[in-house]
């Protein structure tokens, strides 16, 4: 049986505001190819959101591929593997692309990529899955990084019975969610049906916007032939919408239903995971190796030979680069998409677990922002109506009062608003600033 048009679902809701961008997919039909591995890595010990992590290895010890090299007992957290074998060199420190400084293990590989011995884990139930998830290091690939058995754990007990699949992957350039679609579609096929056996899963919705058609066809083509009696799992094409992958609003298109303000998909009856997520978290439970690599798009206009790859995790920025080939004049290195990603202020850093692209770009450094001309285009594209024009300017006149009145904490750093500027005003810059100026009244309370 196959899919007819009429069976690929149509948003339930459109989100209001979001920009339409241009989407600079180059890389869409380049099928990764494995990076070499390097001389070195460098494992940050905090790839996800939570606590960091303490090394379970000492300098000079010998590791593989596969073998645990940190872990916490905090709950929030997500174990880290080595993603080569050779011996750990050092333990230092390294500054995170958001500023904060983190042990880090370096590991010298030996170049034969030897890997640990598999340990493959059983799986009778919901709680078991939830522990792999834990066990192979996994968090969200869409960039987030939160941890996947945090996402998982409350649909173990509570009523929650939709599971949406984001494969949205709305930034332009970023091709890598669209590639797991198109090349690993067993392991997210065999993932969903692992989850829906053991969990309350009534609904399961894969979410593809609409300029992907291949990715839609191939993933409705793959349900059709995979269906179970109740036909529990559907694609849902989306409008193509700048920012539509944020979990929220994903929840939002796909069910109707509105996160409150500081709530979780799970408060909704939702979870939302990240399609190569689930495809990793398959390959686990098949293999028995955590995850211990990525595939990143590599993209940008100080690119040579944009194209997606698999990179060992930890694989300094540099080695992605000169495989690639690169301009000597970059003057922009981004983890992640234009948008959204965050800016690189060391090439030696390395792809962290969460990374699905490295972003090269030539830019021209002289644009400079003009006075804010009252146009309201900022406030008409924010996807959750916050108004960044009033906040830029109780910035500008230091009034605390105001900035606490205009729910800065709502905004998702989207960057629409700086998008659609006509001042060049760097808006998101803005919202980003007033964030930590309110949190910083808030701890002097
Ligand atoms: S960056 Fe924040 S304020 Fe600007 S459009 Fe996005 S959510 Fe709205
Ligand atoms: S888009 Fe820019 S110029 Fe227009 S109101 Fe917002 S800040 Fe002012």
């Amino acid at each position: 049986m196959k899919y007819i048009a009429e069976e690929i679902l149509k948003p339930v809701k459109n989100i209001a505001g979001g920009i339409n961008l241009p989407h600079f997919k180059n890389t869409a039909d380049s099928v990764a190819t494995p990076l070499p591995d390097p001389k070195t890595v460098v494992m940050p010990l905090k790839q996800h959101i939570g606590a960091a992590l303490e090394p379970t290895v000492a300098v000079t010890d010998k590791v593989f591929v596969g073998t645990l090299i940190a872990d916490s007992e905090s709950p929030m957290s997500a174990p880290l593997h080595s993603s080569v074998s050779g011996t750990v060199k050092e333990i230092t420190e390294v500054k995170m692309p958001s500023g904060e400084k983190v042990k880090a293990i370096v590991i010298e590989s030996d170049g034969s990529a030897t890997q640990a011995e598999p340990n493959i884990p059983t799986i009778n139930s919901a709680e078991d899955i939830v522990k792999a998830a834990r066990n192979a290091g996994l968090v969200g690939l869409g960039g987030a990084g939160f941890p996947t058995h945090i996402k998982l754990a409350p649909a173990v007990n509570d009523n929650i019975d939709t599971l949406i699949i984001n494969a949205a992957e709305c930034e332009p350039y970023i091709t890598s969610d669209y590639r797991t679609c198109m090349d690993d579609y067993d392991d997210v096929f065999d993932g969903i049906y692992l989850l829906k056996k053991y969990f309350n899963f009534k609904n399961i919705i894969i979410a593809v916007e609409a300029d992907k058609p291949l990715a839609i066809r191939k993933l409705c083509d793959i349900a059709s032939d995979r269906q179970d009696t109740i036909n529990a799992v559907k694609v849902m094409k989306l409008k193509k919408t700048y920012p539509q992958g944020a979990e929220k609003f994903l929840v939002y298109t796909t069910t109707g239903k509105m996160i409150p303000p500081g709530k979780l998909p799970s408060d909704v009856g939702c979870v939302v995971m990240n399609i190569t997520s689930i495809a990793a978290l398959n390959r686990y439970i098949r293999t028995g190796m955590p995850l211990v690599s990525k595939r990143i798009t590599v993209d940008g206009n100080g690119i040579t030979n944009p194209q997606n790859l698999i990179v060992p995790i930890g694989t300094p920025i540099i080695n992605v680069l000169e495989f690639c080939g690169y301009n000597e004049n970059l003057t922009k290195i981004l983890y992640g998409g234009p948008m959204m990603g965050l800016a690189v202020s060391d090439i030696t850093s390395p792809v962290l677990k969460q990374n699905n692209a490295i972003l090269a770009l030539c830019e021209n450094q002289n644009v400079k922002s003009t006075p804010c001309i009252k146009c309201g285009r900022c406030l008409r594209h924010c996807p959750v109506n916050l108004t960044p024009a009033f906040v830029n300017a109780a910035l500008k006149r230091q009034d605390n009062e105001k900035l606490a009145v205009l729910n800065i904490n709502q905004c998702i750093e989207c960057g629409s608003c700086a998008y659609v500027c006509p001042a060049s005003i760097p808006l998101t810059q803005v919202m980003r600033t007033a964030k930590s100026i309110l949190r910083r009244n808030s701890n002097v309370k």
